[in-house]
């Protein structure tokens, strides 16, 4: 065993696991671009006080998850458990309000939460997450969940998006006042975080995962029957933009989210195979005043890559390799070729062997090569390369000259 293993909960991540983390990533940021996002990078550790500020004090990330430290000052610092909170700490502090009606960031990294670890959840994790500022549209939000649906569609993974409406400063304390009293009726079937949580925030009841509070919240009051007009009217209005968009969605009446700055639209994408949450977002309207800046309507998502990295289930075929193998005095003529190979865009493996050529084809084999580039006296004489396909064994002598027409 080696001497030093890594922090429980965080992970090396290499291998087949890197390739779909990364096609993961790579084709959400390239669709975040078709919908004219601009990346920020956002720095790891902020001030604690901004997120239990953003995420609310009550919350289970504030309360229990996060990583929290003295700098050598006595500061109180964070990891951050989530991207929004920074987005809106840089979007107040670099005033991006000043530069353009709307402003559309995304930006990806690591974030660190102190839960247990299991399959596909770890306390560094990686999400990318998208957030736009400035505009209270239904058209936005409809578009944020297209882009949902279009993630899960490119990426080949089956999952279900849940929508719902949370209200606003208006309508969500006569529904919190509703729920109050209908949770004070099934008080005997609440588990104990919820009969905590019954009272402060009583919207948390409703996604609770034990099986007597779920059955006891069966029967609660909806808000999509509190909303205030301007509340209805935006969430009938996004639902018949879905509709126009033909995205499928289902309304998920005890979808509340985790964290206190959401109002009006949350939505989550969850795995029809796992059925763990893979994307999920919502509006956060009073968040930037709430923070310090100019009120402005906001609305964002992130998307978690290892949850959705481990439902991936094909990559796409990766660039072929060539392993360029020189026998005898041709080191010279074998890098001429080397750069002229890698000049053109192939992906090129060397043999740093002396071995004959049954030893350097196995070896050739064992790095996964589609085609093996023998050089050995006479193609440097002839200025010529034979080229081996490796599945089906065809080989061939082509001059370097074809070669630099690029005949491969
Ligand atoms: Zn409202
Ligand atoms: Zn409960």
């Amino acid at each position: 065993m080696a001497e030093f293993q890594s922090v429980r909960g965080f992970h090396d991540i290499f291998g087949q696991e890197l390739k779909k983390f990364r096609y993961v990533s790579d084709t959400v940021r390239s669709l975040l671009k078709l919908y004219n996002f601009e990346e920020i990078i956002l720095p790891v550790v902020e001030y604690l006080e901004v997120f239990q500020r953003s995420i609310g004090e009550v919350t289970d990330i504030v309360q229990k998850e996060m990583f929290v430290f003295q700098d050598r000052k006595g500061r109180w610092l964070a990891l951050r458990p989530e991207g929004t909170a920074g987005a809106v700490r840089a979007y107040i502090q670099n005033r991006l309000y000043a530069l353009k009606p709307y402003v559309k960031l995304f930006y990806e990294g690591p974030m660190f939460r102190y839960e247990r670890p299991q399959a596909g959840r770890y306390r560094q994790f990686h999400q990318i997450g998208a957030e736009v500022f400035g505009t209270l549209d239904p058209q936005v939000d409809a578009q944020m969940i297209e882009m949902v649906h279009t993630i899960l569609t490119k990426l080949g993974i089956s999952a279900t998006i849940e929508i719902n409406s949370i209200g606003c400063r208006v309508c969500r304390p006569s529904y919190k006042k509703a729920l109050s009293d209908y949770l004070e009726d099934v008080v005997g079937h609440l588990c104990d975080v919820c009969l905590d949580r019954k009272d402060k925030n009583p919207l948390r009841v409703l996604d609770c995962k034990v099986e007597t509070c779920k059955e006891a919240v069966k029967q609660a009051p909806k808000m999509v029957d509190y909303l205030c007009q301007e509340c209805a009217t935006h969430y009938e209005t996004l639902k018949s933009y879905l509709d126009m968009l033909s995205i499928p969605y289902r309304e998920n009446h005890h979808l509340v989210r985790g964290l206190d700055y959401y109002t009006k639209t949350v939505f989550e994408a969850v795995s029809d195979e796992l059925g763990i949450t893979i994307i999920a977002g919502g509006r956060y309207d009073y968040l930037v005043e709430e923070m310090g800046g100019p009120p402005t309507p906001a609305i964002g998502f992130a998307v978690g890559i290892e949850r959705i990295s481990m439902l991936v289930k094909d990559l796409p075929q990766e660039e072929p390799l060539y392993m360029v193998i020189p026998f005898g005095d041709t080191l010279d003529y074998a890098f001429e070729v080397i750069k002229k190979l890698r000049d053109m865009g192939k992906r090129v493996e060397t043999s740093y062997k002396k071995a004959n050529l049954k030893k350097q084809l196995e070896l050739a084999n064992k790095l996964k090569a589609d085609y093996v580039v023998l050089i050995g006296e006479d193609e440097k004489r002839q200025n010529t390369i034979t080229i081996k396909n490796m599945h089906t064994g065809m080989q061939e002598s082509i001059s370097f000259l074809e070669l630099a027409h690029e005949r491969l």
